[in-house]
């Protein structure tokens, strides 16, 4: 009986660290008016509510490249993108294969799935 009352309580707030910056604001976010708490600036209360509603992330991965010092490019989404196209975004890289020179900052994928962000090389290879 204590079980079910515990699985069926509507979990009403969630707690997690603010990742914004180094100073880590524990916030609780009100999952029914996404009032966010305990956080000292207005990013944290952004942060918040797009952890719960639309979470975003810059995604990093590698490329096959041809010809450079390594058999793999370091690359990144020049912006933070939502979470859920983190897979896809994995498998897309997948097919990818680059050639020698490459510039740190190049672009190698233009506005990624309508995005914005741009899949860019991390480093010279
Ligand atoms: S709430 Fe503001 S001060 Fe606190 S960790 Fe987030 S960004 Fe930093």
């Amino acid at each position: 009986m204590m079980d079910k009352e515990i699985i069926n309580k509507k979990i009403t707030k969630k707690e997690m660290i603010c990742i914004v910056c180094p100073m880590g604001c524990h916030l609780t976010i009100d999952m029914d008016n996404l009032e966010v708490t305990g956080n000292t600036c207005e990013r944290g209360e952004k942060y918040g509510k797009e952890e719960i509603t639309n979470p975003m992330r810059v995604i990093t991965s590698t490329v096959r490249i041809e010809s450079g010092i390594h058999k793999r490019l370091p690359v990144k989404t020049s912006i933070a993108i939502s979470k859920d196209l983190n897979f896809k975004c994995i498998k897309l890289l997948e097919n990818i294969k680059l050639n020698s020179p490459v510039r740190s900052g190049q672009i190698i994928i233009a506005n990624v799935f309508d995005t914005g962000a741009n899949i860019v090389a991390c480093r010279d290879m």
